[in-house]
């Protein structure tokens, strides 16, 4: 299908730009993946699965769609072991978490 067909060259495009973002936090193992979408970063959980875009809240939870272009792109980045692996130690997690955060609510805000 042609929808299909875009979709996957968008999560190749995604991929090839290297905007997938592996980040681990060190010693605790912790993981935490993002992509840089088109309004900005996007926290992505897979297997929950949960996404912070828009798309993600109003599409998916809504029930009108199964995923994200985000977690399709985590999802393959995985697949194809095509990513960028960041170590952030643990001291930092709740900062990383608040620069996240105020990335999305950003986005929202500004609709
Ligand atoms: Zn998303």
């Amino acid at each position: 299908m042609d929808s299909a067909h875009n979709k996957s060259k968008v999560v190749e495009r995604i991929l090839n730009e290297g905007r997938v973002k592996r980040h681990k936090f060190l010693p605790s193992g912790r993981e935490i993946w993002s992509v840089v979408g088109s309004l900005g970063d996007q926290f992505v959980a897979e297997g929950q699965p949960f996404c912070t875009c828009g798309h993600f809240h109003f599409g998916v939870l809504g029930g009108k769609t199964e995923s994200c272009i985000h977690l399709d792109a985590v999802r393959a980045a995985k697949r194809e072991h095509s990513y960028e692996m960041l170590e952030i130690e643990d001291a930092d997690y709740g900062r990383f978490l608040f620069l996240l955060t105020r990335s999305v609510h950003a986005q929202f805000g500004s609709k």
